[in-house]
């Protein structure tokens, strides 16, 4: 990471020590693979696995670095105002990143609302009322506690730091004092009238005060969610591990609305939802557990909570927490704003403040969890091949279009197939330098097919699709290529022996 201008020194330790000292609390129960979610055996097998698998650190796969300058290297991330120095914990999106994080969060937008119908959609603004910060807590109870090193002035959340001295140069600590994390700003051309706003530090707050809009105007019954997208911001004190913690990240939030009393079953539904939805885009199981909070560790607002974790580079860590916020919300909003906030069942005949389940989790961490899933090094014929073995659906290119050279004769065909693809899929053409590095090069962004067109291309209008992953090869007509590819994609097996070996030798 670069570092420099403006942005102030930010220690690299956080978050090693704070998935660390999380596990070694008695308090957190650990959910292997297939532990069935049922209320009845929950509490039982809950327990009896904590104490086992407190601590399941494993080598990490990949370390952080080689991901941060893959991402560098091939567009995806970069750091922010690079050419000023740098601001800390900031990170710019490139071309090859912007993909990626938009097919992360299509992938989250379809599986939450356009493949069910108990699920809306919102897009609220930023910054909010101040009333909705006083009433959600956050003014309150949104705090961390800071200490600050007096030898080197470097500041350290004393939640996560072990011992007593600073953890880079052993000096001795301040007392720890609240920092709140809502970053403030004025709403207002004059600076003296103008009102204090905070940048909102989750999307949840601006579902809860539209609740009653979308309840009078959607003609849902409950149990119904409201979903959103979109940016966050907390002031960190320990901002790091390259885009894992930053001060401005983006959201995907849900509050499903659920009758009290049914609210145990629905956050069992919602966890398991959500633990499977990383593996079905291709995060291996064994990377991914559940964690239960302990009471002690619960937020002000909740009833009960798991964090899905996954296994980061520097540890197991929180990918995306699931909570069941109970009726804290609704009636907190309806006491500060004096509207009321309630449902009427009109079947039952009965009115209630609805409970809500919550599965909030972070576009950039699951961006940053895919890449790390997808990142593998190989051999093939002596030499190392990087790849990323993105889900078809989240990789940033689906088609790469290479011509074999960059031919007068060559050319006219390969624009045709770019042409014929392009409106159909996110197609990338390619004809500079040799074939093998721009392989190479769709390989290290996660290309699932790359399509090459040869001089015999132009005798038999055929073409040759390579398979990332198992590099073997198929030559099909260009006339049928596209519905070829539509049925690879959408998981189509790719039948044939790796060829790479008789490429090579060509
Ligand atoms: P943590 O314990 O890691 O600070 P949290 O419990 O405060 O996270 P939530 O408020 O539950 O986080 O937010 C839900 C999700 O949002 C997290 O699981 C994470 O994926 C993401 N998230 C939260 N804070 C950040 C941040 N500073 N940078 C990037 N992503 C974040």
């Amino acid at each position: 990471m670069t570092r420099g201008g403006i942005a102030e020194p930010v220690p690299s330790v956080s978050e090693e020590s704070r998935s660390s000292q999380r596990q070694k609390g008695s308090v957190a129960r650990i959910l292997n693979e297939d532990t069935p979610l049922t209320p009845a055996n929950k509490a039982a097998k809950l327990s009896s696995d904590a104490s086992e698998k407190g601590d399941l650190s494993m080598p990490a796969k990949v370390d952080m670095d080689k991901i941060v300058s893959l991402c560098k290297r091939r567009g995806l991330i970069f750091p922010s105002s690079e050419i000023y120095g740098g601001l800390a914990s900031c990170w710019d999106y490139g071309p090859m990143g912007v993909e990626l994080k938009r097919n992360v969060k299509d992938a989250w937008w379809k599986a939450i609302i356009h493949e069910r119908d108990d699920v809306v959609g919102l897009d609220t603004s930023i910054m909010m009322h101040p009333g909705v910060w006083a009433a959600s807590g956050h003014i309150d109870s949104f705090t961390d506690p800071l200490v600050e090193c007096k030898s080197c002035h470097l500041r350290w959340r004393a939640d996560t730091i072990e011992g007593k001295g600073c953890p880079k140069c052993g000096g001795e600590l301040t007392e720890p004092r609240m920092f709140n994390l809502m970053f403030k700003t004025s709403m207002g051309p004059v600076e003296e009238e103008a009102s204090t706003v905070y940048l909102r530090p989750e999307t949840a707050q601006g579902i809860f005060v539209n609740f009653d809009n979308v309840i009078t105007t959607s003609r849902k019954k409950l149990p119904l969610g409201i979903a959103q997208i979109g940016k966050s911001f907390r002031n960190e004190i320990t901002p790091g591990n390259f885009i894992f913690r930053t001060r401005e990240f983006e959201h995907m939030e849900l509050e499903y609305f659920v009758k009290p009393g049914t609210d145990e079953k629905w956050l069992d539904y919602w966890v398991k939802e959500r633990f499977d939805w990383y593996a079905k885009l291709g995060i291996r199981k064994e990377n991914l557990r559940l964690r239960q909070h302990g009471k002690d560790e619960l937020a002000h607002y909740a009833r009960d909570c798991y964090d899905v974790e996954y296994l980061f580079p520097m540890g197991w860590s929180e990918l995306e927490g699931i909570a069941n916020r109970g009726d804290f919300d609704l009636i907190q909003h309806a006491k500060h704003s004096g509207r009321e906030l309630s449902y009427y069942d009109a079947e039952a005949g009965e009115k209630y403040v609805p409970y809500v389940i919550e599965p909030s989790a972070g576009v950039d961490r699951s961006v940053l969890a895919f890449l790390i899933d997808a990142y593998d090094e190989e051999e093939v014929e002596g030499e190392k091949r990087t790849l990323l073995h993105l889900h078809r659906s989240l990789a940033p290119i689906k088609v790469a279009v290479l011509p074999l050279s960059r031919n007068e004769k060559l050319t006219p065909l390969a624009k045709e197939v770019f042409n014929k693809l392009c409106p159909n899929f996110v197609t990338d053409y390619d004809d500079s330098q040799s074939i093998g590095r721009r392989y190479r090069r769709q390989d290290e962004i996660g290309t699932p097919f790359c399509v090459t067109i040869d001089f015999e291309s132009l005798e038999d209008k055929q073409v040759t699709i390579r398979d990332r992953d198992s590099l073997a090869q198929i030559r099909v007509p260009i006339e049928g290529l596209d519905k070829i590819l539509e049925a690879k994609l959408k998981g189509e097996a790719f039948d044939a022996s790796p060829l790479w070996a008789t490429r090579e030798k060509k």
